[in-house]
């Protein structure tokens, strides 16, 4: 085992604005974001939107409503 030849690479901490952290693999010593996929208006829309879709399915699926 040579670490030597491993590139530099470790988890990194991401602030993002809204206060969301979260750790990522990264070179970087930290990371800071003015948005990310937890906060942002296009994910969190479409996830929730998405998200609630798809249980609802699964639910009238699984119960037969
Ligand atoms: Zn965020």
């Amino acid at each position: 085992m040579n670490s030597a030849i491993q590139p530099k690479y470790n988890m990194t901490l991401v602030t993002c604005a809204c206060g969301n952290q979260f750790d990522t693999g990264s070179v970087k010593q930290d990371l800071r974001v003015e948005i990310c996929s937890a906060c942002h208006p296009f994910y969190t829309g479409r996830q929730k939107f998405m998200d609630a879709g798809g249980r609802v399915e699964k639910f009238k699926k699984k119960y037969g409503v």
